[in-house]
C-alpha cells in the first residue's frame, strides 16, 4: 500500500498484530466482515498504537478496515481450528504472524493482558522516550511495552533510592544474578555503579503505573543485557539458574 508521497506503509509491528490476534481469538468462529462494528473499533485501536509508536503522524491511519480484515484472515491461516475442516485461508501473511501465533495463541489470557496494557499505555508520555537499542531489545510483547519497561527502570530517583536501600541493608551493592561487584573489580570508579532491571511481567505494565522499589532488581551490565538479549526475556530466576548452572566448579 502506498500513500500520496509514494512511501510504502511500514510492515505490521508486533504491537499491532497483538491487538489483531487478541481480537481474532475472541471472534474465532466469525467470518471477519470489514466495516463491522468490531473491526472498525479494532482499526481505531490499532491506529492509536501505531501513532504512539511513531509509525504514523497524528490524524493518519496506516491500516484501514480492509487491511485489518485481511490481517485477521492471514491469522486464520495459522489456526488449526479454522483449517481442520478443509477450509483454507487466502494466504499466511508474513513471518511475524506465524511467530506471534506460536508465541501467544495457547496463552489467550496473557495475550489479552498484553493487549490491554498496550492500549492503556499508548497515550502515555513514557512511550515517547525511545531507547537507543530498542530494536535489539524488543520483547515478544511489543515495542511499546519495551519502551515503558526501559523507561521505568531508568527512573533516576527510584534507582538512587533502590541502591541506597540495598547498601543500607547489605552493606554493599552487587549483581543479584552473578554477584559481580563493581567496586571490588574497578575500585573507586565502580562505587555505587550498577544497573536496575524492572521485574514486573511486561504484560502487566499497564495495570500499575507506579514503580515501587520491590519492582527493581540490581543487576550488572552483562546480566542485564543478557536478560533482554532474547525472546522471551529471562526472569530474574531464569537468569540466576543459568548462571548458577554454568558456574559449577570444574570436575562436576
Ligand atoms: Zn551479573
Ligand atoms: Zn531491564
Amino acid at each position: 500500500m502506498e500513500d500520496k508521497a509514494g512511501k510504502r506503509n511500514p510492515n505490521w509491528t508486533r504491537d499491532e498484530l497483538i491487538l489483531a490476534l487478541d481480537y481474532y481469538l475472541d471472534h474465532r468462529n466469525e467470518d471477519p466482515r470489514p466495516h463491522s462494528k468490531g473491526i472498525l473499533h479494532l482499526t481505531k485501536k490499532i491506529a492509536v498504537v501505531s501513532r504512539a509508536l511513531g509509525l504514523a503522524s497524528a490524524g493518519v491511519t496506516l491500516r484501514n478496515p480492509d487491511a485489518v480484515e485481511m490481517k485477521l484472515r492471514n491469522l486464520s491461516a495459522h489456526d488449526p481450528l479454522y483449517t481442520e475442516n478443509g477450509r483454507t485461508s487466502l494466504n499466511r501473511g508474513n513471518k511475524l504472524e506465524a511467530i506471534l501465533w506460536n508465541e501467544f495463541s495457547d496463552r489467550p489470557s496473557e495475550l489479552k493482558r498484553t493487549a490491554s496494557s498496550i492500549i492503556a499505555l499508548s497515550g502515555s508520555t513514557e512511550t515517547t522516550s525511545t531507547a537507543e537499542n530498542e530494536d535489539e531489545f524488543d520483547a515478544p510483547e511489543g515495542r511499546l511495552l519495551t519502551r515503558i519497561h526501559l523507561y521505568r527502570e531508568r527512573n533516576r530517583t527510584l534507582v538512587k533510592r533502590k541502591k541506597a536501600s540495598v547498601l543500607r541493608d547489605a552493606g554493599r551493592i552487587c549483581c543479584e544474578i552473578c554477584g559481580f561487584d563493581f567496586l571490588e573489580t574497578y575500585g573507586e570508579r565502580g562505587r555505587n555503579f550498577i544497573e536496575c532491571h524492572h521485574t514486573a511481567p511486561i504484560s502487566s505494565l499497564g495495570e500499575n503505573a507506579r514503580t515501587s522499589l520491590k519492582d527493581l532488581a540490581l543487576v550488572c551490565s552483562n546480566c542485564h543485557r543478557m536478560i533482554h538479549a532474547g525472546r522471551p526475556w529471562w526472569s530474574l530466576e531464569e537468569a540466576k539458574a543459568v548462571v548458577a548452572a554454568r558456574s559449577l566448579p570444574l570436575g562436576y
